[in-house]
């Protein structure tokens, strides 16, 4: 049975990986030191043979017995207001973290996928974006802390390929939504969803006119699938081009869930980004992939899982306590 690794297991997209290659029969190692990940996620897993689990911050030297086949680096907080809170944890997991973990896939001659972002093109002055854009980031503001730990994380990844002839792969991941979003993790998704069902006003930040475009998380994770056993190193953007301003995305979750709360306008975050969109080009000709599954019927599959959560869920304290986790 082939082993697989998976961080950020407890997480969105770790947990959903984790499925996937138990699905597929892989013997599957979850690891996240459950900062932002919720173990809820990956329950369900726990009774598995097949299925194994560390609480560990790959930060840290990772250690893993026996062989090991591939590895798949998720562990990373994922949302704006997560790395505001958690700069330095954020800056450390894409980098020590990163070098960790391909030193782990060295010495394992395992092939390592890595997660990086569509958050590598900064504010794009380009659109749509493709993979050959270099990208706009301010390296000093608040988004810094997780754009460059991406992107000195496509770096290293580049350079244990080159120098170590290391098997590595590399996933540019857009704007993903699905079950297990965190309802309060302050992303547009689950904001403007968990406002609708709590019967509060939705929050557009800014005049509403940026734009996002929003990719079922079932798409996303077959798209990585394919591009792990693909043989092509360079980065790939995975994501769904249909592009929508946030404005009008609000205006969507207000018809969908018949809430009749109506939009309040506050200011724009730093640095967030005026427009964003993939070009799959790449994707569709290497993968052979694009997205399947469109916004209306992934948004009722995403309102059906928030609907499902507990009141004390969907009460719950805005955002995350970090507070027990007091290291930097
Ligand atoms: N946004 C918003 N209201 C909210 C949360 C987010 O208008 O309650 C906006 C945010 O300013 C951004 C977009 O929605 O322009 C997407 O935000 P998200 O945090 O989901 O992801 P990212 O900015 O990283 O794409």
């Amino acid at each position: 049975m082939k082993k697989v690794l998976i961080t950020g297991a407890a997480g969105f997209l770790g947990s959903h990986l984790c499925d996937r290659f138990i699905k597929e029969g892989y013997h599957v190692i979850g690891m996240d030191n459950l900062i932002t990940g919720d173990l809820k996620n990956i329950e369900h897993l726990f009774k598995l043979k097949n299925f194994e689990f560390y609480n560990h911050d790959v930060s840290k030297f990772v250690h893993v017995p026996g062989n090991l086949d591939y590895i798949l680096h998720f562990a990373s907080p994922a949302s704006p207001i997560d790395y505001l809170k958690i700069p330095i944890q954020t800056l450390k997991v894409g980098s020590l973290g990163t070098h960790n973990l391909l030193g782990l896939a060295k010495e394992k001659n395992a092939r390592i996928l890595i997660a990086s972002t569509s958050e590598v093109y900064g504010d794009p002055l380009i659109h749509p974006q493709t993979e050959d854009y270099y990208g706009n980031v301010n390296t000093i503001g608040p988004r810094g802390v997780y754009d460059e730990a991406k992107r000195f994380q496509e770096s290293i990844t580049m350079a244990y390929h080159t120098y170590h002839k290391l098997e590595t792969r590399i996933v540019r991941i857009f704007n993903t939504y699905g079950p297990r979003m965190r309802l309060n993790d302050g992303r547009v998704v689950p904001a403007f969803i968990g406002q609708a069902l709590r019967g509060e006003d939705l929050t557009v930040f800014g005049d509403g006119s940026q734009t996002r475009s929003f990719c079922y998380v079932d798409d996303l994770i077959e798209g990585i699938y394919r591009l792990l056993f693909s043989d092509y190193v360079y980065p790939v953007n995975i994501g769904n081009p249909n592009e929508i301003t946030i404005g009008d995305f609000a205006e969507e979750i207000i018809k969908l869930t018949g809430t009749d709360q109506k939009v309040i306008y506050k200011p724009l975050p730093v640095n967030d980004p005026l427009q964003r969109q993939p070009d799959i080009s790449k994707a569709k000709e290497v993968l052979k992939w694009e997205p399947k599954i469109d916004r209306s019927e992934g948004m009722k599959r995403t309102l059906e899982y928030f609907k499902s959560l507990s009141e004390e869920e969907l009460y719950r304290s805005e955002h995350k306590d970090f507070s027990s986790y007091s290291e930097q």
